[in-house]
């Protein structure tokens, strides 16, 4: 955020902020983003942008008038916004996706914070350590990453760049878990990686993390993973599923049940927007206020 957008923030001029997608109306963001506005004072207002496709275009542009500090964006256009920016992170570029968009003197910034919010959740659940750098590391970890969409993308690279000691990538479409395994390899120089499309091939190991990053529990009772295959697992084991509605997915539901810990999608969802928070505005985010929210 600039300094001419910080001081109309914080007096008189009301800005804008908003979801890109479409759908957008289920969406949680705008509950807890605006009450990080108030409580912070920033006469800021977040606003649900349900998008079609030809108006996308139009859309982002628009994100350049002054009164506009950026944008989440949400399905189906995560891939799409990022050629449409005039700088993107490196960690976005890597991902593929742009989740958060920052006006900034007339000119877009993309970022992802899917993938640092995944890490930061994890750690708030107690899997990882934090280092010296303020970066979490995972290199105790063994993670099964499930899928390989957007969200997965997001989590393979975040994984990777916590250098989890070895990564094993599970989807329905074998050659898309491949194309994933080789671009995070092409970065990452920790432990190996692995495409399985069948989880009956899965082994586990100590100190397994297990992330449902597929749709799957999230309109039906059915799970990625078959509990027989789950059943294997030790109870050391943590089960995220990145699905926070309905609360307990089938997934998450077997594996408390099997005695292993885990935790829905929530936790990621407040991170990512904590972090969007603080690219919009430059504050830390006011996370109690967020999560009462969510919670
Ligand atoms: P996406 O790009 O459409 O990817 C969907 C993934 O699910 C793909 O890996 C796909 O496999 C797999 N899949 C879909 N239907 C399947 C089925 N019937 N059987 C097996 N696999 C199936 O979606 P996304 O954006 O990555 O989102 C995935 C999930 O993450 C959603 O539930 C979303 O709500 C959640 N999410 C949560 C957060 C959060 O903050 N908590 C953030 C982002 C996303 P194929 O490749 O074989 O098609």
């Amino acid at each position: 955020m600039n300094k001419t957008l910080a001081a109309q923030a914080l007096t008189t001029t009301s800005l804008h902020v908003g979801l890109i997608g479409d759908p957008v109306a289920h969406s949680y963001s705008p509950r807890m983003q605006q009450a990080a506005f108030d409580a912070l004072g920033i006469t800021a207002r977040y606003e649900l942008w349900h998008t079609s496709a030809h108006a996308l275009l139009e859309r982002v542009r628009s994100l350049c008038n002054e009164q506009y500090l950026g944008a989440n964006v949400t399905i189906p256009y995560k891939e799409a916004v990022l050629p449409l920016m005039d700088k993107v992170d490196p960690l976005a570029t890597r991902i593929g996706a742009v989740n958060t968009i920052v006006h900034q003197d007339g000119y877009l910034h993309g970022y992802n914070t899917d993938a640092p919010g995944l890490l930061h959740a994890l750690y708030e659940h107690g899997i990882g350590t934090l280092q010296d750098d303020g970066t979490i590391s995972l290199k105790e970890h063994t993670a099964i990453l499930l899928g390989a969409g957007g969200a997965a993308r997001g989590a393979a690279f975040a994984l990777a760049g916590a250098h989890v000691a070895q990564l094993t990538i599970v989807n329905r479409s074998l050659e898309r878990a491949q194309l994933l395994a080789a671009e995070v390899q092409q970065t990452y120089s920790g432990g190996p990686v692995f495409s399985l499309n069948d989880p009956q091939f899965l082994v586990p190991r100590t100190a397994s993390l297990i992330i449902n990053a597929t749709s799957v529990g999230m309109h039906d009772e059915q799970t990625p993973l078959p509990a027989e295959v789950l059943a294997r697992f030790d109870s050391d084991t943590f089960v995220y599923d990145m699905i926070y509605n309905p609360t307990q997915t089938q997934l998450l539901c077997q594996a408390l049940t099997m005695g292993m810990r885990g935790a829905n999608g929530l936790s990621m969802l407040l991170h990512q927007g904590a972090l969007s928070f603080t690219l919009w505005t430059g504050k830390p985010a006011p996370l109690d206020v967020m999560r009462s929210k969510l919670f």
